[in-house]
């Protein structure tokens, strides 16, 4: 090979799994109980002919077999269990040239002509050290005659042989193998190991590196050390020389955790911001599978954070900075809400593998997403009507204006929280009273006005806002206000007409009308009530087939009504089957 520069070249470079690769025991990262079991039986002398070591690719599972093998046939006593690493045997196992160890590829030597060649090899005396040493890896892609040949030298071993199995799936490697081995299962390498191992690495490059990155790639890698390391590898170059966040979301193609968080909370209090950036992740190629997994695992560790506290951050695999985003955005949502999201997401899963368009799929977990939502602003930055509000109180939808509200609000002058639980409190009470006035604001929009709240009606619902007026359910919503609020100020406004709770200017409650006035609507009701209490004994509702059937029906219908609105039937549609008549008749029954 001298003279050729490019190869030379070519072998000083070194990547950066092969040079951080574990080369004693305790250099191996997230293996501890592979580690342990392989020390005590050394130390105690109690070495086996057969290993079998199963787990996940990349775990390491073939460095622990060379560390093995070195600790196995290492001249030099004084380390116990630990290879010196000095040793001539372990300088050429170390590089990978020792005659005593062989690897094998299962893949590629799958049939009996290999493994009757390894058999012959087998029973020759080792070269210059006290064990042979045959690491097969891939070991379950053997052929069965393969297997079958392979367990007869299994089964009568030279007693200088070792043989370390490797294999990711150890349910199909025969049972007769199996048992002949100790078998020896691994883990995939936890987050916060390869995290952790990665920003040694970079440190001792002298690479600069951020936390986040680093637990992205650790996240990518799932548990396998030599993925990790090669995607740091390339994650390099693309930060010219750092690894940050933004590079490795470059490398990964967008979808990263920290892109999801931020679209996470941006989706929660600006979603149309948000689904802008949604839309130009997956413009720049961000694949669905990705953006999807990364908002499932993020809505699962806030449903888990939410549902068994604070305590349970410590078993997730997480930075700092993530544990203290799900800590903040996790009280800004209902559990409710999360499991929703949960819900839906995981309905998204099944249906990234039927080749839907990738616009049609983002339609679909937008609005995934939207059932889900939390009970976002608070009334006065979302201007919510408190409809929307109670729906959102059990995990429904929510208003999303918060970005128009927020210029609304004039910060901190009014406790939004207290105000919103009040609002929740109402809308959810048992109390007949209350749930009449929760009827009554059902179609309201809530806004902040000049230090007082402001309870707005729609031209449609001014019936509405004359429920409210009722003086009892006026005082109501004013004890229930005080009763969580004090003396916040509210007004009730519809059509430019207002009504400020408190100042005495409540409607009584029915009350006789003189004849001549001119009436407003409500007032034409009152008196009309007025005078079928007093004179008319046929109510208007009620005399059509008065003891029939339909009167009955009607009745009942009625009655429901009464119950929910406390004695008042401010509209009743009645039919007509000639078709003349308007079809709206304006009625009242008191209680
Ligand atoms: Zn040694």
């Amino acid at each position: 090979m001298t003279g050729n520069d490019a190869l030379t070249s070519q072998e000083r470079y070194v990547s950066l799994y092969r040079r951080y690769r574990p080369l004693r025991f305790d250099e191996v990262v997230g293996q501890d109980a592979a580690v342990s079991v392989l020390r005590h039986s050394l130390e105690g002398g109690k070495t086996v002919h057969a290993y079998l070591f199963s787990g996940p690719r990349g775990c390491g599972k073939t460095s622990l077999a060379r560390i093995l093998s070195k600790a196995l046939n290492c001249t030099d006593a004084r380390t116990g269990a630990e290879p010196c690493g000095a040793c001539p045997s372990c300088v050429a196992i170390t590089a990978g040239e020792s005659l005593d160890v062989v690897e094998i590829d299962g893949a590629s030597n799958r049939g009996i002509d290999e493994v009757r060649e390894l058999k012959a090899h087998v029973s020759l005396a080792p070269f210059s050290s006290r064990r042979k040493i045959y690491i097969v890896d891939e070991v379950h892609m053997l052929t069965e005659p393969a297997f079958n040949a392979l367990l007869k030298t299994l089964e009568e071993p030279p007693s200088h042989a070792v043989f370390i199995l490797a294999t990711t799936e150890p349910q199909k490697v025969p049972v007769t193998i199996r048992s002949r081995c100790q078998h020896i299962p691994f883990r995939r390498i936890p987050g916060k190991d390869i995290a952790l191992r990665l920003s040694r690495v970079c440190e001792k490059e002298g690479i600069p590196s951020e936390e986040a990155a680093l637990w992205e790639l650790a996240r990518q890698a799932d548990g396998a050390m030599r993925d990790a390391l090669s995607l740091l590898e390339q994650a390099i170059p693309v930060g010219s020389g750092s690894v940050t966040a933004e590079s490795v979301r470059t490398l990964v193609g967008g979808g990263s955790r920290a892109e999801m968080e931020s679209f996470v909370a941006l989706f929660r209090s600006k979603p149309e911001e948000a689904i802008a950036t949604l839309m130009e992740s997956l413009q720049k190629g961000a694949s669905m599978e990705r953006l999807v997994e990364s908002l499932f695992l993020i809505f699962r560790d806030l449903w888990i954070l939410k549902t068994w506290g604070a305590k349970t951050l410590e078993s997730l695999e997480l930075s700092s900075e993530e544990k203290a985003f799900l800590l903040e955005e996790s009280s800004l949502w209902k559990l409710e809400g999360l499991r929703f999201s949960l819900e839906n997401l995981s309905r998204m899963m099944g249906r990234l593998r039927l080749g839907i368009r990738t616009d049609i799929l983002a339609g679909l977990l937008l609005q995934g997403l939207r059932t889900g939502q939390p009970a976002g602003g608070l009334p006065l930055e979302t201007s919510s009507s408190p409809k929307a509000m109670a729906s959102t109180a059990s995990g429904g939808e929510t208003a999303s204006v918060s970005e128009k509200a927020t210029a609304i609000v004039p910060s901190g002058s009014l406790d939004q929280a207290a105000i919103r639980q009040f609002w929740i409190h109402l809308l959810e009470s048992q109390d007949t009273a209350d749930r009449q006035v929760a009827a009554a604001l059902s179609g309201a929009v809530v806004r902040e006005g000049e230090g007082e709240m402001i309870v707005d009606f729609a031209g449609k619902d001014r019936i509405c806002f004359e429920l409210i007026r009722l003086e009892r359910n006026l005082k109501r919503f004013t004890t229930c206000k005080e009763e969580s609020l004090g003396a916040v100020p509210v007004t009730f406004c519809c059509m430019g007409e207002c009504l400020r709770s408190g100042e005495g200017t409540a409607l009584p409650d029915p009350v006789p009308v003189g004849e001549n006035s001119n009436p407003a609507p409500w007032e034409r009701r009152k008196k009309r009530t007025h005078q079928i209490e007093k004179e008319d004994p046929s109510f208007p509702v009620a005399q059509e087939g008065e003891g029939s059937p339909e009167g009955e029906r009607q009745t009942t219908a009625l009655d429901e009504m009464i119950g929910w609105f406390g004695g008042e039937v401010l509209l009743v549609r009645q039919e007509d089957p000639e078709g003349t008549a308007s079809g709206f008749e304006e009625g009242s029954a008191s209680e």
